[in-house]
């Protein structure tokens, strides 16, 4: 099956920037190489925990981000994606009516087709697990129509958690496996930005062969490397059984 993303817009919302590269850049790349475009929002620095190597080595927070800014402007360029820094507080994110209300005005202007996101639960991070709570809320205020924003209610677009760091322990259960073997150096190149976790960009491209060997055995013939997601909405679009 060929496929066209042409006129398909993917939105990623990842609490941190390291997020993006680790865990979903291959589909990233994917879409913008099937013609979609991607728009990865970044809403916090993760100058608490994810830049930890920066602050032991005494950068000051205000170094931390610019350097991390600069990395992931980076990264996106070579994924072909739009990338927005929000620089909101991380450690711990705190959802407010404030931030839901940017987050829904920006679905409504982007009007995307599929959201991509953190699953509902990291032990290890919690803040990840906030940040599906913080999308689905958000778009649930873009849908409607009596909310004070700008332009005509979003449609609802499927939400796909890519996965965290420890699956077991946070009952991750993979339901989609997207091929990533035509695009695995896209991936490498934009995780190599961030040299500061170069150790986790071997595991990352290590967890996408074993991804792409579940794959294979659920019968994606020929793929070598694959990111997991778990859809969290049923998929009804096609009223049919969809393979
Ligand atoms: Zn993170």
């Amino acid at each position: 099956m060929s496929l066209s993303m042409e006129g398909k817009r993917m939105l990623v919302v990842s609490a941190h920037p390291g997020d993006v590269l680790w865990r979903c850049s291959g589909a990233v790349a994917k879409h913008v190489k099937l013609g979609g475009t991607a728009t990865i929002i970044v809403v916090t620095y993760g100058t608490g925990g994810e830049a930890n190597e920066l602050m032991k080595a005494g950068l000051t927070v205000a170094e931390a981000k610019a350097l991390r800014k600069r990395d992931l402007t980076r990264s996106a360029e070579i994924l072909g994606a739009d990338i927005e820094f929000w620089d909101m507080q991380d450690y711990r994110f705190e959802i407010t009516q404030d931030k839901i209300m940017k987050l829904a005005q920006k679905i409504r202007d982007l009007r995307p087709s599929l959201i991509l996101t953190h699953h509902g639960k990291d032990i290890l991070n919690p803040d990840h697990g906030y940040m599906l709570e913080y999308v689905n809320m958000s778009l649930e205020v873009a849908t409607g129509h009596g909310v004070p924003l700008d332009g005509a209610p979003a449609d609802r677009a499927p939400i796909f958690c890519f996965e965290p760091h420890d699956s077991e322990s946070n009952g991750f259960v993979p339901n989609l496996f997207v091929d990533i073997t035509d695009v695995i150096d896209i991936k490498k190149a934009a995780m190599a930005t961030c040299e500061l976790k170069a150790p986790l960009a071997e595991t990352y491209v290590n967890r996408a062969k074993y991804r792409g060997q579940n794959a294979g055995s659920f019968g994606r013939k020929g793929c070598k490397y694959a990111e997991a997601y778990e859809a969290i909405y049923p998929i009804a679009e096609y009223g049919y059984f969809v393979w």
